[in-house]
């Protein structure tokens, strides 16, 4: 069976998809090859996809707010959802826009549905689950990528308000976001104790996008810097207690690198597919492709990796929906995929020639888009890091 799950509910075992979980899936294959796959190169050339346009259209179905509470107007499902729409998404004809809708569903939105007062809920989260407001996730900075402590951006006490100051970079959906899950540092000397998020609306006095960024990949989807000059807002839009934003983002990272994971592998299945049928199709000295034995033997190998790491995602699912702490499988899961769908994308379009050399062919957008999953939501080195810590090996912490 050519993609979609394998896996049904059983006798004694945790559900994962049961026959539901499978119309849905048949829903969201049916939104992308309608929605999105006829747009998919106009919005790469465009260098952007019409956010809010889309966002209406997923909204209506209900597809933006499956695993948040009923109350926001989400569909309070399980977490299984969740990875079928990432599936699903994944096998879209470019990678821009699943990443612009998860970064929405599963990036900036998860702290705000968990942390986040009534009130703030009810301004920012059910709009965003509607589809009606665009989020994003402002973390990065100029000077402040991979070591998240050391963000400058400061937003300081003004009777009941913050009045923010700094810059973030390579912020997605930053062109058109309605408003930003924003970390930045709320006080002095605490080190990562020193920080909050805060939803800062995008249409308040001083909030700047300051240049649109043109990137390797990803086309579809855009990244912009942004820039809060003086930019004042509520102190009530803090998400959680004041100074435990740094933790409340590194939380909010595990489902986004989980989320990030499952979306890649899906698109790498569809890649080695696709490429399956071209060695097919294809013919060099007398024979298809395909029949070389270091052809077939190599796509078979990527098919094994890729069900392995199929399988690290949903054992991470299971202990997600077991409400145990994902940090180590998420980790592992998002180092596998970020170097996985590199060596996919890669050995693919060396079995497509030429022709995988030419824009034309779908092969050399995946190559494109397949380098960002190693720097983006925390880069490889990183995620060795904190799967090194996990098992006490950082200096400083092994046994004597
Ligand atoms: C297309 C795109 C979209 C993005 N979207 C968002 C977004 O929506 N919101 C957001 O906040 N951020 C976003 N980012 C930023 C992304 O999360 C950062 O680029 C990433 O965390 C790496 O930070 P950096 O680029 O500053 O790299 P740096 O921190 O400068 O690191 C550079 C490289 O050094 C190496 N390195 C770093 N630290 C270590 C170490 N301790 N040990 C060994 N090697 C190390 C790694 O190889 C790393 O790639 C996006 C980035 C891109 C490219």
């Amino acid at each position: 069976m050519a993609g979609g799950a394998r896996l049904q509910a059983g006798e004694g075992s945790e559900v994962r998809f049961t026959a539901e979980h499978e119309m849905f899936r048949q829903s969201v294959r049916r939104f992308v090859e309608q929605e999105i796959n006829p747009h998919a190169d106009e919005w790469e050339e465009a260098g952007i996809f019409p956010a809010h346009e889309l966002f209406r259209k997923l909204g209506d179905l209900g597809f933006l707010g499956l695993t948040y509470p009923e109350e926001y107007g989400g569909l309070a499902l399980d977490f299984w959802y969740t990875v079928v729409f990432c599936e699903e998404l994944g096998r879209a004809d470019c990678s821009g826009v699943p990443m612009g809708i998860t970064v929405h569903t599963d990036m900036c939105t998860p702290a705000l549905a968990e942390h986040g007062s009534d009130e703030l809920k009810k301004q920012f989260l059910e709009p965003a689950i509607r589809g009606e407001m665009v989020g994003c996730i402002g973390v990065s900075e100029p000077d402040a990528g991979s070591d998240v402590a050391s963000i400058r951006t400061r937003a300081v006490a003004d009777g009941d308000d913050w009045v923010i100051n700094g810059r973030k970079l390579y912020i997605t959906n930053g062109t058109q976001a309605d408003w930003v899950c924003l970390l930045a540092r709320t006080s002095e000397g605490r080190g990562y104790k020193g920080m909050s998020l805060i939803v800062v609306p995008t249409n308040t006095p001083g909030f700047s996008v300051s240049r649109k960024l043109r990137k390797l990949g990803n086309h579809s989807s855009d990244t912009a810097e942004l820039v809060l000059d003086n930019v004042r807002v509520p102190q009530a839009n803090t998400i959680g207690p004041e100074g435990m934003g740094f933790i409340l983002q590194m939380q909010q990272f595990q489902r986004e690198r989980l989320v990030g994971a499952i979306t890649s592998y899906a698109g790498m299945e569809k890649t080695v597919r696709d490429t399956i049928e071209y060695c097919r199709q294809r013919r060099a000295f007398g024979q298809p492709l395909i029949d070389n034995q270091v052809i077939h033997f190599r796509l078979a190998e990527l098919l094994t990796e890729i069900e392995a790491l199929r399988a690290l995602c949903y054992m991470a699912v299971e202990q997600m929906v077991a409400g145990e702490d994902i940090t180590r499988l998420a980790s592992m899961a998002k180092l596998k995929a970020g170097r996985l769908a590199r060596q996919v994308a890669d050995e693919c379009l060396q079995f497509y020639g030429g022709m995988g050399y030419m824009e034309e062919t779908r092969i050399s957008r995946a190559y494109r888009d397949s380098r960002l999953l190693s720097i983006g939501g925390g880069a490889d080195e990183i995620m060795l890091g904190i799967i090194a810590k996990t098992e006490g090996m950082l200096p400083g912490k092994r046994e004597q």
